[in-house]
């Protein structure tokens, strides 16, 4: 099985080289060859334990990798790592299903993918006869650089190095990162925004490469965000999980179809559902939730895409983006015409917006719904599921199953998986406010007001966060990113 690039079919590569570059040359991001999925026997796969089903789905995605090594590549993932054994608990909650994605080291769902991706990328540089060493750049604001830290640390023939800024996460996200252990791991705050810190690494990755700057020097850069098809693959084993869950349960039997509604920003976490689907799980309709960046409702509403609208800071931050990049590859997978997504990427680099042909909204349709949330409703429909069934969600949580009650009432009918992305302590003043108590001056006692209000427990690696040592107190300007980089890589 091959990997070409979304605009290009000829740029064709191996599962391994694919990992190991990230992003295509020409830009694009790596699919399929001709959009073309393994089909599986979903039934058998559903029945296996976890980290069984894990090593089925990925191996069936990165056949280079014999069943006996992905095995171990997934047992070095997600041993001991997770607070449940079967890593993503599915949770019957109302009418409805909450997947649990966030029961990881770092109570994010990006866990599940950043636990595995390392793995992916030792292995894939003994396939690729890669010598150098990878370093890992990341600018974060608040939730993959914790992951992508925990992810990498001391994984051998790594490095890596996550930017943040220095006023824009919350006291809790910064304690999350600046205590982070490890021998090959390096967290830098930055006095600026985050576009401030993504442009710096954005500015390295150029400069690198434009001026050789790390010719000879055995090491290789590279990146943890999720156009990286290395981090989509092990999301896509959670679609299997929660469905077999469902049919354990005895909601459904096997064959019928699930619904799955995603708390949705960068469009990675539900194009790993339309991923499974493709694989022949039954899934009925994927929903996209979007909090008050409504971008993606309007696109899959209307076929246009257009970033020029107000960007919204908001209570679900990690849903505040206007650039969605993995819809490029759901824009392939409808047509399989890469001219076809070149096309449409020109066209939102210089005009910032596209609209798709009619035939193709069409084929979306089928597959995908689309609703958003804003912010009362938000803490509304927190402080209401928590009265009901006594379920806490986080903000994220609470805008899909917002959205779950509208499509509901726009007719669905079958019953829904709705995936919860983040701890409620991970947000607490938000969650709290919603559940109807007054946050604390500081985030940590707020958090234990959360505790004494709902009855949930903190997550251990949240809780035991204000006794940490703080281990990173780098604090450089953004014009000083690259000296930082390549001075860290001389050591
Ligand atoms: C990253 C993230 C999302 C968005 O996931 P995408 O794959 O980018 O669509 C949603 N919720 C939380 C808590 C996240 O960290």
């Amino acid at each position: 099985m091959y990997y070409h690039s979304t605009r290009d079919h000829k740029c064709l590569v191996s599962g391994t080289a694919a990992i190991l570059q990230g992003i295509a040359p020409d830009g694009g991001l790596y699919v399929p060859e001709a959009g073309r999925l393994p089909k599986l026997d979903y039934q058998s796969i559903c029945m296996l334990p976890v980290q069984e089903m894990a090593s089925a789905v990925m191996g069936a995605l990165l056949p280079e990798f014999p069943p006996e090594e992905m095995a171990q590549l997934v047992a070095n993932a997600y041993s001991g790592r997770f607070e449940t054994e079967d890593l993503t608990p599915t949770v019957p909650v109302g009418d409805n299903y909450v997947l649990e994605l966030f029961r990881g080291p770092t109570s994010a769902f990006k866990d599940v993918a950043l636990c595995m991706l390392p793995q992916l990328v030792t292995a894939s540089r003994a396939y690729q006869d890669v010598q150098d060493e990878i370093v890992i750049l990341t600018a974060t604001s608040g939730d993959t650089g914790k992951a992508a830290l925990e992810g990498f640390r001391d994984v051998p023939g790594t490095k890596i190095i996550v930017f943040f800024p220095d006023e824009g996460v919350s006291k809790v996200q910064k304690a999350q990162m600046t205590t982070q252990q490890g021998g090959n791991v390096k967290v830098c705050a930055i006095r600026g925004n985050f576009d401030d810190a993504q442009t710096g690494v954005k500015n390295v990755f150029a400069a690198c490469a434009e001026q050789k700057l790390l010719d000879g020097r055995k090491v290789r850069l590279s990146s943890a965000n999720s156009i990286n098809i290395g981090r989509l693959i092990p999301q896509t084993v959670y679609y299997f999980k929660a469905y077999g869950d469902v049919v354990r349960s005895g909601r459904i039997t096997w064959g019928e179809t699930l619904d799955y509604v995603v708390p949705t920003g960068n469009f990675g976490n539900i194009l790993a559902g339309y991923l499974a689907k493709q694989m022949g799980l039954p899934v009925g309709r994927l929903v996209c939730a979007s909090n008050d960046n409504d971008v993606l409702t309007e696109f899959l509403r209307t076929g246009r895409y257009d970033r020029n609208r107000p960007f919204h800071k908001t209570i679900s931050p990690s849903m505040d983006i206007l650039v969605s990049s993995n819809l490029e590859r759901l824009l392939y997978l409808t047509e399989k015409d890469t001219e076809q997504v070149a096309g449409l990427m020109a066209e939102l680099k210089e005009k910032g917006w596209y609209q798709v042909p009619d035939s193709m909204l069409r084929i979306i349709e089928k597959d995908f719904w689309a609703g958003c949330c804003d912010e009362a409703s938000t803490k509304e429909t927190i402080g209401r599921v928590f009265a009901d069934t006594g379920y806490l969600m986080d903000t994220h949580t609470a805008v899909a199953w917002n959205v779950a009650e509208q499509y509901r009432a726009a007719g669905g009918d079958r019953p829904m998986v709705i995936l919860s992305t983040a701890s409620a302590y991970k947000f607490p003043e938000a969650v709290l406010q919603a559940i109807g108590s007054e946050p604390a001056a500081d985030e940590f006692d707020t958090m234990e007001r959360l505790a004494e209000k709902s009855g949930a427990p903190i997550p251990a690696n949240l809780a035991g966060l204000r006794q940490r040592e703080v281990l990173h107190k780098d604090v450089i300007g953004k014009d000083e990113i690259l000296q930082y980089v390549l001075s860290y890589i001389a050591k």
